[in-house]
């Protein structure tokens, strides 16, 4: 459910015409629903209300700082990758005991930044990683808090490139060697274990792979308290779909339903790390039609949103929906939706049976509030776009649109090229 719904023939972000915000804010245009945000981020809170939890907010997904103060507000930690998105956390005003920290490629530097932060704990990928933070956690005199990431061998049945719980994918220690590399966790000097974690993928549509995924998990928690490992933080990650063409996923409440029970006279404490199912819906992408070109079997419509500003279509061939922004009563015609720059792949919708669009008319893609803004690029020296929160009547700018100096910011010309 989101807030983005036509009134007569018009498109509306919450209380406010989409038109509006294009003309006043320019496009390509990302624009946010701060109600949707906050209902989406409720529904966690609410289904899991009865169970100790932290809901960890995939940074990833979108890191712009508003929206986390959003969610710090309303006592949500952040799901971290990266050193920067530890930065981008801590300004945002997360707390550092909310924050969890995956990745398999964590430097030294990240992990001594991590660890002076107070991180709740290291989601730990590997055995050099294990030791490499025991080091440096030593090293400055720290003992550092880890869960280690269990690749339970679940297949989630999602798009293969966004799977990642099966025993090819580079994440995790395969549940086989588990108990092993939690002997060599607790051997470590420096190193806490606290935690178990896993996540097996993002937008998946079925409880199942879920639940499956949890019984593989707490039966290694049986075997690892045998074993005097005692796990107090189980994080189950993220992953959980959203509808973006006719998909019907299941909300949190299906999820608590059907995890709480299992999870019945153990004391742990869960954490969750949405990313998709909170801000998805939350945002769309507003571009304006520039030209529309007719080809011997389609036409195109050629856009001012590129994949440099929503890379999801190429790289994954994702669909999203596209809505005009003012919906005129004009037949049907079968078209490519493609934006400015110079890739064949670039491209928003191909084949896809539109309402006939004219010069200068604005496009909503749907569902472009995740993996949207977070993962675009200045490809094409394209400055990258705005965004813009809406919440009720009001609506504010919470990234100003790059300019073209921001492009070269950075850059130097060496001495002898001057
Ligand atoms: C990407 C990711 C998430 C978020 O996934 P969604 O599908 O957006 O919910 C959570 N945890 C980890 C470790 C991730 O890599």
């Amino acid at each position: 459910m989101h807030f983005f719904k036509y009134r007569a023939d018009e498109l509306y972000a919450e209380e406010v015409p989409v038109k509006k915000l294009a003309e006043k804010y320019g496009t390509p245009l990302y624009v946010y629903s701060y109600n949707t945000l906050l209902r989406h981020f409720k529904a966690y809170t609410d289904a899991f209300n009865g169970h100790p939890h932290i809901i960890c907010f995939a940074i990833k997904s979108n890191s712009n700082t508003a929206i986390l103060r959003l969610f710090a507000k309303n006592g949500g930690g952040a799901d971290i990758v990266s050193g920067g998105e530890l930065y981008v956390a801590l300004k945002a005003g997360m707390k550092p005991e909310k924050i969890v920290y995956a990745g398999v490629g964590k430097t030294e530097d990240e992990i001594r930044f991590a660890l002076r932060s107070k991180i709740l704990m290291f989601n730990v990928e590997s055995e050099d990683e294990l030791r490499g933070i025991d080091r440096v956690a030593g090293r400055i005199k720290r003992r550092a808090p880890v869960a280690l990431r269990i690749n339970p061998d679940i297949d989630p049945e999602t798009h293969p490139y966004i799977a990642t719980g099966l025993r090819r994918h580079k994440f995790g220690i395969p549940i086989e060697e588990a108990l092993e590399y939690y002997r060599l966790a607790s051997k470590l000097k420096n190193i806490n274990v606290i935690g178990i974690h896993t996540h097996i993928g993002s937008q998946i549509t079925r409880v199942s792979p879920f639940v499956d995924a949890l019984k593989r998990i707490l039966l290694l928690i049986d075997k690892l308290s045998i074993q005097g490992v005692k796990i107090d933080y189980l994080d189950v990650g993220g992953g959980l779909g959203i509808s973006y063409r006719d998909e019907e996923p299941p909300v949190p409440k299906d999820l608590a339903r059907n995890l709480i029970p299992l999870l019945n006279g153990r004391k742990l404490t869960l954490i969750m790390e949405p990313g998709r199912s909170i801000a998805g819906n939350a945002g769309i992408l507003v571009t304006k039609t520039l030209y529309l070109k007719k080809a011997e079997e389609k036409e195109f419509i050629i856009v001012d949103a590129g994949m440099n500003d929503l890379i999801r279509p190429s790289l994954y061939g994702a669909y999203h929906h596209l809505l005009p922004v003012v919906r005129k009563k004009r037949d049907t015609v079968l078209c490519d939706v493609v934006g400015p720059i110079c890739e064949s792949s670039d491209f928003l919708a191909t084949e896809r049976e539109l309402s006939r669009v004219k010069q200068g008319e604005y496009l909503a893609v749907m569902g472009a509030g995740a993996y949207g803004f977070s993962m675009s690029s200045n490809y094409n020296s394209r400055p990258r776009a705005a965004e813009v929160l809406v919440k009720g009547r009001g609506h504010f700018l919470i990234r100003k649109r790059e300019t073209f100096s921001d492009l070269i910011r950075k850059e130097k010309i060496p001495a002898f090229l001057k």
